[in-house]
C-alpha cells in the first residue's frame, strides 16, 4: 500500500518546525522530506539534515532534468523536493511529510490529489509579531516586512485542507498526529490494510 502525504506550510513565526519535529518524534512511522536549497545553511544547520544546500548551478541542473517534485523560489532562494526519494519512500510504504510553502503545496496538490495539507496559524497578530522580533533588536522596517510576507503565505490558508492554531503547542503538537491518524484510518486505506479482518467479519 503506498504511503500517505502530508504537506505542513505556514508562515515564518507560526512555530511550524517545532510542531513537525513533535510530529516525528511522537510518530516514527512519518519521514521528513529533506528538500534542496541554495539557501546558505544557518548557524547549527547540517547538510543532508536540514536542507541538502547545493550551489544555484546544480539546483538549476537539477531542475532541468526533472530532478524535482515541486520547487519554488522563496525570499530570493530556490527551494525543491526531491521526486526520486519521495517516490521511494511512498513505494515502501512510508507516510512523508514535506515542509514547504504554499506554492509547493499547490504543485503536490495537483499532482497528488490524495495528499494532505495543513497549514499552521500562529494565535495572534501580536505573537506572530513578538515572534518575527527575532531577538528584540531588529528595527521597525524589517518586522514590518517580515509581517507583509508572511500576511501574503495566509491569505492562502483556505487552499489546505487543515488548519492548526499554534497557541497552546501542546494541544497545536496533538492535532497535527491527530490529522495524521485521521488520513490512516481513511476506509479506503483500512479496507486494504484489513482485509482479511473484513473477510472474517463478513463472511
Ligand atoms: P527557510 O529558508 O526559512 O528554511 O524556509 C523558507 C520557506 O521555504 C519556508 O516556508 C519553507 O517551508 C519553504 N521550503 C523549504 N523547503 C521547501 C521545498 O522543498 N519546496 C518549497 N516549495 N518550499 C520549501
Amino acid at each position: 500500500m503506498s504511503g500517505n502525504v502530508f504537506v505542513v506550510s505556514a508562515p515564518s513565526g507560526a512555530g511550524k518546525t517545532s510542531l513537525v519535529r513533535a510530529l516525528l518524534e511522537a510518530d516514527p512511522q512519518v519521514k521528513l522530506s529533506v528538500s534542496y536549497t541554495t539557501r546558505p545553511p544557518r548557524p547549527g544547520e547540517v547538510d543532508g539534515v536540514h536542507y541538502h544546500f547545493v550551489s544555484v548551478e546544480r539546483f538549476l541542473e537539477m531542475l532541468n532534468r526533472g530532478d524535482f517534485l515541486e520547487s519554488a523560489q522563496v525570499y530570493g532562494n530556490y527551494y525543491g523536493t526531491s521526486q526520486r526519494w519521495i517516490e521511494e519512500q511512498l513505494a515502501a510504504g512510508t507516510d512523508i511529510l514535506l515542509e514547504i510553502d504554499w506554492q509547493g503545496a499547490q504543485q503536490i496538490r495537483r499532482l497528488m490529489p490524495q495528499a494532505v495539507s495543513i497549514f499552521i496559524l500562529p494565535p495572534s497578530l501580536e505573537a506572530l509579531r513578538a515572534r518575527l522580533n527575532g531577538r528584540g533588536q531588529d528595527p521597525e522596517e524589517v518586522i514590518e516586512r517580515r509581517l507583509a510576507a508572511a500576511r501574503e503565505d495566509m491569505s492562502h490558508v483556505g487552499e489546505f485542507d487543515y488548519v492548526i492554531i499554534n497557541d497552546d503547542f501542546a494541544t497545536a503538537s496533538l492535532d497535527l498526529q491527530a490529522v495524521v491518524r485521521a488520513k490512516r484510518l481513511r476506509v479506503e486505506a483500512q479496507l486494504v490494510r484489513h482485509a482479511a479482518l473484513l473477510k472474517d467479519l463478513l463472511g
